[in-house]
Parts: structure tokens; C-alpha cells; sequence
């Protein structure tokens, strides 16, 4: 990736001239709400962020072109505010109200970025083609839980299955199931099968993730037909441009619920972990954490391993363990 390959000095460069644009950006905002009658600050939620552009959504829904005080942290897609109207259509957001999660990604610089905020289940598409990954899904579920959001399991492309290779994919996936992880076969393509995933997105912040070709643009066309409609709208919302679908973007379920989407979501990975962090991520190991006869055991070839005994008995799995280990070594 060229981003890599920035200089230093380049790269110094580019961060004061963002720096720069920012705080104009908030100069400007000072200036409006100076200028505006004391207007009462509202709370809003951030759908979008074009640059120092939000499109902020207020209770009834209506959108407004904000720009934002200085000093308020990097706001994105997701986020709740204080904002106070200006003019018609545009105000200025002068707070951030406490995340409740984060996604959270390096960016090129080692920094940690927030990407999107207050996100309560993540989606896990998975679908008989492209393979399915275990090792991918015990990803999502640590980030799940480390996050402190609800996890769903979609298997798409149901209608691909005859009942043999549906047997093969339960006895792959049953299992999470049973640790606790609701599971739901669906066809994007058909739309079959979607009102359980409906009722469970309801009155919830979710997205979807999972491999490219696993079917969630399909996904997303089924469960928000209007999605044309809520971007005309972002596009219309003066000053913030023309609206694409690859920013991160927080779309309205008709029946109820938000989706929060874009392709830098969908594929976001697990990012930097300590052992313990490791450990809370796979939930049906919980019983048995602190069990073991070594404080510091690996949980590899001790003996009077926890964990190791509960998968001899039957309490984990072994392919858990095992990608447990691997994702061990890895941090
Ligand atoms: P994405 O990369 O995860 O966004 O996947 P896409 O939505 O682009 O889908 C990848 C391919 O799978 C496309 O050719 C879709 O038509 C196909 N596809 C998506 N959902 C289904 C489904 O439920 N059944 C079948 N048979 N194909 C599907
Ligand atoms: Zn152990």
C-alpha cells in the first residue's frame, strides 16, 4: 500500500495540513454560533462525517449539515451529541456524549482510530462458499466480546444447501450455538428466512461483517430497500457533498433498528490484545479461567490445565482451544 511507504517528513506534512483545515474548520464553527441566536442545544446522532462535515440526524429524524467545536475528540458515525442549530439545515456540535463501544482500527501512523460508535451486535455473515472460517469467526467473536456487543451468526446462501451439506456446516457451526451465539440460516439472494435477522436487529446499532463474497451487499439491498433514498437525502444535506456508500454510513431499518455500513467496517479486524482480553474472548472458557494449577499456565501441556481437562471432558471444544493458541501466539 503507498501509505506505507510515507515519509516521515511526508507524513508530518500531511498531519499539519489536516491539523490546519481543522482548525479553520472550527474557527468557522465558533464563528456561526456566535453569530446565531442562543438556540437550544439538542441532542443528534452522527450518520456521516464527510471530512469536518457531519450529517447529524435530530430527534425527528431531520438532517442537518454540522460542523464541530474544537477539542471534541474525533467524532464518528455512531456518536451521540450536543449540537445547536445555526440556520435552517446547519448547526454546530459542541459535545460529545460518552461512547458506549468503539470500533477501533490502527490507522497507517500505529495510532488507534475509532471508525464507528455505539455499534450493540455485530453481524457475522458466514456462507457454505467461500469456505467458512472458524479461525476468522473466533476473531469476530473476541472482538465481540472485548467490545462488549452482542454477536449473531448468519449463515447465508441456505438455498445452496442440500440436506447433507447442511448437516456438515450445523456440525461445523451448531457448536456456537450451544456456547451461547443465536444462529440463523438466511438467502440474501431469495430473500428467505430474513425476519428472524429483522426482529433481531430491531431497535438495535448493528453491521455486518464477514468475508468478501459471503453475500452482505446482498444483504444490505434486502434489508434496506430505500437505502437509495437515505443516501439522496445525506447528498441533499447541504454542505456535505455528494454522498458515497463507501463512507461509513448509519442507514434507517424500516422496520425498525439501525445498520451502520461501509466497506472499512465490514472487513475491520481484531485489533491488539492482551492474554487475559484473549482469554474473556471465548466465552465458554469463562468457568474455567483461574482453575488452572500454574497461575501463569499456557494452557498448552501443563499438567492440571483447566482447560485442557474441560476439553478432555467435553466443556470446550478442541478447535477452540486450539484457535485460542494460535491467536495466543499471535499478540
Ligand atoms: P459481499 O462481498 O459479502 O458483499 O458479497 P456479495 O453480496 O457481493 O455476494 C457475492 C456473491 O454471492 C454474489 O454473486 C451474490 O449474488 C451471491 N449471493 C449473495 N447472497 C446469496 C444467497 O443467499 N444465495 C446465493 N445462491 N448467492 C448469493
Ligand atoms: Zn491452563
Amino acid at each position: 500500500m503507498v501509505r506505507h511507504r510515507l515519509s516521515r517528513q511526508q507524513k508530518e506534512r500531511i498531519q499539519a495540513i489536516q491539523a490546519r483545515r481543522r482548525q479553520k474548520c472550527a474557527d468557522r464553527a465558533d464563528k456561526t454560533l456566535e453569530k446565531s441566536d442562543q438556540n437550544s442545544p439538542e441532542e443528534g446522532l452522527v450518520i456521516t462525517r464527510h471530512g469536518q462535515n457531519l450529517a447529524v440526524a435530530d430527534n425527528e429524524g431531520r438532517l442537518h449539515h454540522c460542523l464541530f467545536r474544537r477539542n471534541i475528540g474525533h467524532l464518528v458515525c455512531g456518536d451521540r451529541v450536543v449540537w445547536q442549530s445555526t440556520s435552517p439545515g446547519h448547526g454546530v456540535v459542541t459535545a460529545l456524549i460518552d461512547r458506549t463501544t468503539a470500533l477501533i482500527r490502527p490507522n497507517y501512523g500505529g495510532k488507534e482510530k475509532p471508525l464507528a460508535a455505539n455499534i450493540e451486535q455485530l453481524v457475522v455473515v458466514l456462507a457454505p462458499k467461500p469456505e467458512p472460517s472458524q479461525y476468522l469467526l473466533d476473531q469476530y467473536l473476541v472482538a465481540a466480546e472485548n467490545m462488549g456487543v452482542a454477536l449473531l451468526i448468519a449463515l447465508n446462501k441456505s438455498d445452496l444447501l442440500d440436506s447433507r451439506s447442511l448437516d456438515a456446516l450445523d456440525d461445523q457451526f451448531g457448536r456456537y450455538s450451544d456456547i451461547g451465539y443465536p444462529l440463523i440460516h438466511i438467502s440474501a439472494k431469495f430473500e428467505h428466512g430474513l425476519d428472524p435477522l429483522i426482529a433481531r436487529l430491531h431497535a438495535k446499532t448493528s453491521i455486518l461483517v464477514g468475508q468478501s463474497g459471503v453475500g452482505k451487499s446482498s444483504l444490505i439491498k434486502a434489508l434496506l430497500p430505500d437505502i437509495e433514498v437515505q443516501i439522496g437525502r445525506l447528498s441533499e444535506t447541504s454542505g456535505l457533498g455528494k454522498h458515497t456508500t463507501s463512507a461509513t454510513t448509519l442507514y434507517h431499518l424500516p422496520q425498525g433498528g439501525s445498520l451502520i455500513d461501509s466497506p472499512g467496517v465490514r472487513s475491520f479486524r481484531l485489533g491488539s490484545l492482551k492474554l487475559s482480553d484473549l482469554e474473556r474472548g471465548y466465552k465458554e472458557f469463562h468457568p474455567y479461567l483461574g482453575h488452572c494449577r500454574f497461575s501463569n499456565c499456557s494452557h498448552r501441556h501443563e499438567p492440571g490445565c483447566a482447560l485442557l481437562e474441560a476439553v478432555k471432558q467435553g466443556g470446550i471444544h478442541p478447535q477452540r482451544l486450539a484457535n485460542f493458541l494460535h491467536m495466543a501466539r499471535g499478540i
